[in-house]
């Protein structure tokens, strides 16, 4: 059985606006108080991990040791099936230097040049970490394909690009409560909840 979560301060182990937005729109319900790896100054961990799984438990326990409270760290990515799951745990390297995501959709569309399977899916995974080195990962996956040029302003990343499976818009087109109803992150939150949390699923 997971551990359950009964503190009521929560660090979000990132440095990613747009996820702790997300994050802390997702947790809104469950009276937890957020704070921010970035407002407690803590430093980044580097991501050497293979797997999404290995960089979430890695940035859960970084800030989770150095805050002494829980810390909840999101590892996500796109994985393009006909790129072999890349940018995957490469999804915000691929953006560069300054975080332009303009130019990590334009990487992926020469990537993909003209090869007609854009299917594509995002994964997230969770990590909840305690100050004692305890953890627990849950992942969600959010199936779709990759439209240019992009669409939308809204969302964050490779939103524009990303048409979930039976929708005709983009992430990017749709407001945070239709994402929050299908993403990988959603998802995701959905299972935490329900094995850590007692107020149970976020929908
Ligand atoms: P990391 O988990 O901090 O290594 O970064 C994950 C990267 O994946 C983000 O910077 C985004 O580029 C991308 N990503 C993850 N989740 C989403 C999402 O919900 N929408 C769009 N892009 C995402």
């Amino acid at each position: 059985m997971a551990r359950p979560f009964d503190d009521v301060k929560l660090v979000i182990a990132s440095h990613n606006p747009g996820k702790v937005r997300e994050i802390g729109e997702l947790l809104a319900p469950h009276r937890v108080t957020v704070v921010s790896a970035a407002e407690l100054d803590l430093p980044e961990p580097e991501e050497t991990g293979e797997t999404f799984a290995d960089n979430a438990r890695l940035k859960a326990l970084a800030a989770a040791e150095g805050a002494g409270l829980p810390a909840l760290a999101d590892d996500s990515g796109l994985c393009v099936v006909a790129l072999d799951g890349a940018p995957g745990i490469y999804s915000a390297r691929w953006a560069g230097p300054t975080k332009d995501f303009g130019r990590a959709m334009e990487r992926v569309r020469v990537a993909l040049d003209d090869t007609p399977d854009r299917e594509a899916y995002f994964v997230c995974v969770l990590a909840l970490a305690w100050p004692d080195g305890h953890v627990e990962t849950f992942e969600g996956r959010v199936y779709g394909r990759l439209v240019f040029p992009p669409r939308g302003d809204n969302g964050f990343g490779y939103d524009p690009i990303f048409e979930p499976v039976g929708e005709t818009r983009t992430f990017g087109e749709m407001d945070a409560a239709e994402k929050h109803a299908m993403s990988h992150r959603a998802q995701a939150f959905d299972l935490l909840l329900a094995a850590c949390f007692r107020s149970g699923k976020t929908k």
